[in-house]
């Protein structure tokens, strides 16, 4: 019998349920991808996502042609697109894994009451969490709000067991009307993409390569490190992350695995990191709970919240131009890699939040296009925990300050003169207030500052009151 394995957002062939599951009721096997940017509602992928996918996909058809098989690539309405699969290739049974957005869980939905009506299996399962977000809940079960409960009941239920191991082989029925790569036009027509080609390998070999760096350099360290800018001292895991490259159990099993290796004086602590990934469980449960929150305010007080509306002002900001060296250091890394540092994300949020006073939903948007990770629970939680307003959030007034963060966290300014090239022989501490001279601004062409942080953060704080004040 015949099954089709539809790939989604769970880009390898390890630990893969929904392949494996295939694999032992079918002799054959079609494995699919479905371009339907249409059906993620207003979350379409962004731009650097696209890039991502291409490079994915291509890597993933690679694997499979190893393994006496190949992706078969389509675009259009996804139902008619798998109908017309079974009708071609007599598929008995449709396998896929589970999302979260609210927009793809309705047409899931919608999709297996289709196909089971039709009289065809449809199985679905987890591959990206450790946890399904309606698994976990509260005492008085209801879905936590907090992170510190949530992560106490979720960290005893992980095990680190064996993830499931990529088949050996595969054999697939012959299916032509598969379309080349390119037909899906994911990547730019202008050629942007250069400095994320040099920074990012897509693909399940890239993600497992990344673990192993960081296993070796960096997990040890990671408590301390992860807080740096300008060293390698997190995973980078997290586009291979978003596009289930790589799974958090494999990650787990491939931690405990090294920990319990290591003799008892040089085992790594690696409850920091797991927590992290708790966060994204986190980010996870709370989509799934509360789907307005990708536009909405979580804390409805939020509501009342007096935005300013500055057009000028959100693209300065977009282009690294402030004037503020962290926030356009940061924003500039984001738009030449994908990626930002998880710090400095805290940091140019709150800048645009607090400082210029624009509604956090222009930030989430702005990372959308741009980032590679885009990833609509952990996207949406950052912004609104940054921005106040959101589930466990940071307290509105704690304003964080560009500078003296960068004094604290880049205390040698190689990130600052990474990405800020027209400063990089300011010396210090000027660099981190490369205002004080105005003849250094001439000279280097950086940007004057486009506000005061000290006068900005006290009117934030003004209309923080009035808004409590209702
Ligand atoms: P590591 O420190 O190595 O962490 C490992 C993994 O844990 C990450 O890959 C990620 O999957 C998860 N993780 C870590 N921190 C968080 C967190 N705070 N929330 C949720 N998951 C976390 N992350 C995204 O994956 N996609 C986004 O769109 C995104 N947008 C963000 C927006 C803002 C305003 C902020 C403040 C944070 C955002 N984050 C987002 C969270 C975090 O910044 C990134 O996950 C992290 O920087 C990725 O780098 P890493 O893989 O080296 O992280």
């Amino acid at each position: 019998s015949t099954a089709i394995v539809w790939f989604r957002r769970d880009l390898r062939l390890a630990d893969h349920p929904a392949l494996d599951a295939a694999c032992s009721a079918h002799e054959h096997i079609l494995p699919l991808y479905i371009h339907a940017p249409q059906e993620d509602g207003p979350w379409a992928p962004g731009g650097a996502s696209r890039w991502w996918l291409h490079h994915s996909l291509s890597s993933l058809d690679t694997q499979l042609r190893e393994r006496g098989s190949a992706l078969h690539l389509a675009q259009g309405d996804s139902l008619s697109t798998l109908r017309d699969l079974i009708d071609r290739t007599g598929a008995s049974a449709v396998y896929w894994h589970r999302q979260y957005e609210p927009a793809v869980i309705t047409r899931d939905s919608a999709i297996k009451a289709a196909l089971r009506e039709q009289g065809i299996e449809a199985h679905s399962f987890n591959a990206a969490l450790w946890c399904e977000p309606w698994q976990i809940e509260t005492k008085q079960q209801a879905p936590y709000g907090v992170f510190t409960p949530f992560w106490r009941n979720l960290r005893t239920r992980l095990d680190a067991a064996r993830p499931l191991a990529a088949p050996a082989s595969l054999r697939s029925p012959a299916v032509d009307g598969g379309l080349p790569l390119d037909a899906l036009r994911l990547l730019p027509s202008i050629r942007w993409d250069t400095g994320m080609q040099d920074a990012w390998q897509p693909g399940e070999q890239g993600a497992q390569e990344l673990l192993e760096i960081f296993i070796d350099d960096a997990l040890g360290d990671y408590a301390q490190a992860r807080d740096l800018p300008a060293r390698h001292g997190t995973s980078r895991l997290s586009p291979h992350l978003h596009f289930g490259e790589i799974s958090p159990r494999q990650i787990h099993h491939e931690l405990a695995e090294r920990a319990s290796a290591a003799s008892a004086r040089r085992r790594p602590d690696i409850e920091p990191y797991l927590r992290e990934l708790g966060w994204r469980e986190f980010a996870h449960h709370l989509l799934y709970h509360f789907p307005h929150t990708p536009t909405e305010n979580y804390n409805e007080k939020f509501n009342g919240f007096a935005w300013t509306d500055d057009a000028a002002a959100l693209e300065r900001w977009q282009r690294g131009q402030t004037g503020i060296p962290l926030v356009d250091a940061g924003m500039r890394e984001l738009w030449h890699t994908g990626w930002m540092h998880n710090r400095v994300r805290m940091i140019v949020a709150s800048f645009l939040t607090k400082n210029l006073r624009l509604h956090w939903r222009h930030g989430a948007r702005w990372f959308w296009d741009t980032l590679v990770d885009a990833d609509l629970a952990n996207n949406t939680l950052g912004w609104q925990w940054v921005a106040g307003s959101g589930a466990d959030a940071a307290p509105y007034f704690r304003v964080f300050n560009p500078v003296t963060q960068a004094q604290k966290f880049d205390p040698q300014g190689q990130y600052l003169r990474r990405w800020l090239p027209e400063l990089a022989s300011a010396p210090l501490p000027l660099l981190f207030e490369p205002w004080k001279d105005p003849a250094l601004l001439r000279r280097s062409g950086y940007p004057a500052p486009m506000v005061d942080v000290g006068e900005t953060r006290l009117a934030a704080l003004d209309a923080w009151q009035r808004m409590r004040n209702g």
